[in-house]
């Protein structure tokens, strides 16, 4: 079967959403136009697990009108919207996912994405070329390389990479500039307080926040909220990045003393047990604690659950535990990442850089098959400045050209 989703009778709502994406991805645009005509990935076969919403599914769009055939699941059980992956098992792509599938199913899923022997895998926290790397080593020998989305992603195939176990050559997309300058900054930093609050209906303003790292996406994080009027309190290990919070004019303190005083936690680390049930216990009642990181290990769930006496829904994404103190912590979407599992992650402008950069180095790598070391790979300055320069005129922003004695003069030591 060439689709496995919850309801193809969805497919209008799914393609409306699409369609209103498309309009505000412009770069995405620009390729679907130009990959009609020239066929760039006739004959390639590309797996996909992506957050399963409106712009992946566009991307999954123009990858299929280059010539591609797609074989796409989502990247995490929440985050996939049913009426979306109908409207792309109505236009014909094959789709195995849907929103809340069990652990085995959202398994079952992955290896039904990768039953389609993929040359070409586009992955989102590694799930597909772990997959492989564990249960389907056979299929190694066919892909010619892959792209990987997010930063613990990328980390872990660096891992990979180290103990001589990766298999075939990976993108690092989330490393290049037109990616996680502004996805994982401006894009987390917007889709987060979207969704705490369309999730809460409450004031940001006044209100005690504590952003848990200060990497690319907390950045965006604590630098919305502060616009927003909250109070900002960042904690970190590395001193580096505490010096540049404060810098920012944001307060540090270790999560032991940030605690007690904070009304709405995030935390952004790529880390677990960033927050503990020991921190939770001295913890205002109805503290709300969310996590924009990669699992749901940030905020300790598994701990939690052990620990609540009293576990109930507040409203729709908004689950409450009591303590043995007898406060309540409001955890949203189950500790998941906040801002895709309970909305719609990033808007269209951001993923249209983001997805741009995955494009891109796809193409890449079939144009470089066979001669590409199995490493983890940067995109190059060429792909970042090729796309900055087509997002800002579509955008119409122009820039400055650097002269002839300009560059001379930059390229010059004599001075
Ligand atoms: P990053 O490496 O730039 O930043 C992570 C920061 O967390 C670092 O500064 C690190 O020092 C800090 N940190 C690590 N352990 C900590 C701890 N115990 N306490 C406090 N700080 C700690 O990474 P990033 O690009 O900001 O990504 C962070 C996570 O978010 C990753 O898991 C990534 O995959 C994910 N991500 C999520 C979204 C989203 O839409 N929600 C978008 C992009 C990335
Ligand atoms: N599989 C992990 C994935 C980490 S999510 C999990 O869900 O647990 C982090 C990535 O989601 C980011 O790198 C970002 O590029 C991507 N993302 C954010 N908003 C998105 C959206 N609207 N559509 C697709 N991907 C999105």
């Amino acid at each position: 079967m060439n689709h496995e989703v919850r309801d193809i009778s969805l497919a209008k709502s799914g393609r409306q959403k699409i369609e209103w994406v498309a309009a505000n991805m412009p770069m995405l645009s620009a390729l679907h136009r130009e990959f009609a005509e020239t066929k760039p990935f006739a004959g390639v076969k590309i797996s996909l697990s992506v957050h399963l919403e409106a712009k992946t599914a566009y991307l999954c769009e123009v990858l299929a009108a280059g010539g591609a055939s797609m074989s796409i699941t989502g990247s995490n059980v929440l985050s996939t919207q049913d009426d979306v992956a109908a409207a792309l098992a109505e236009a014909g792509l094959r789709v195995y996912a849907y929103h809340g599938a069990t652990p085995e199913e959202y398994r079952r899923h992955l290896e039904m994405t990768l039953s389609h022997r993929p040359n070409i895998i586009i992955d989102d926290g590694a799930d597909l070329v772990s997959l492989i790397h564990q249960s389907r080593p056979e299929l190694g020998s066919e892909v010619w390389g892959g792209c990987e989305e997010t930063t613990t992603g990328v980390v872990r195939l660096k891992a990979m990479e180290h103990q001589g176990i990766l298999k075939f050559p990976m993108v690092a997309v989330n490393d290049a500039k037109c990616k996680h300058l502004f996805d994982n900054r401006y894009g987390t930093g917007q889709s987060v307080w979207d969704s705490i609050m369309r999730n809460t209906n409450l004031l940001i303003a006044g209100k005690q926040v504590v952003v848990a790292g200060y990497g690319w996406c907390s950045k965006g994080i604590a630098m919305r909220a502060k616009a927003l009027g909250a109070k900002v309190i960042v904690t970190e290990i590395d001193p580096i990045c505490a010096m540049e919070a404060i810098m920012d004019g944001f307060v540090v303190l270790p999560m032991e003393e940030a605690a007690p005083l904070g009304d709405i936690f995030i935390s952004a680390t790529g880390n677990k047990k960033v927050i503990t049930v020991e921190h939770m216990l001295t913890m205002k009642d109805r503290a709300i604690l969310s996590n924009a990181g990669h699992f749901n290990v940030e905020v300790d769930m598994a701990g939690l659950e052990e620990a609540a006496v009293e576990k109930r829904e507040f409203r729709n994404n908004v689950m409450g535990y009591r303590l043995k103190n007898d406060r309540w912590m409001m955890v949203l979407a189950e500790g998941r990442l906040v801002n895709i599992a309970a909305a719609d992650g990033h808007p269209a402008e951001v993923m249209d850089l983001s997805f741009a950069v995955q494009v891109l180095s796809a193409l890449y790598i079939k144009e470089n098959k066979g001669s590409l070391e199995n490493r983890v790979i940067d995109v190059s300055a060429e792909i970042d400045d090729r796309i900055a320069r087509r997002v800002l005129g579509a955008w119409g922003v122009r820039i400055d050209t650097l002269t002839r004695e300009q560059i001379d003069y930059q390229n010059s030591w004599d001075i």
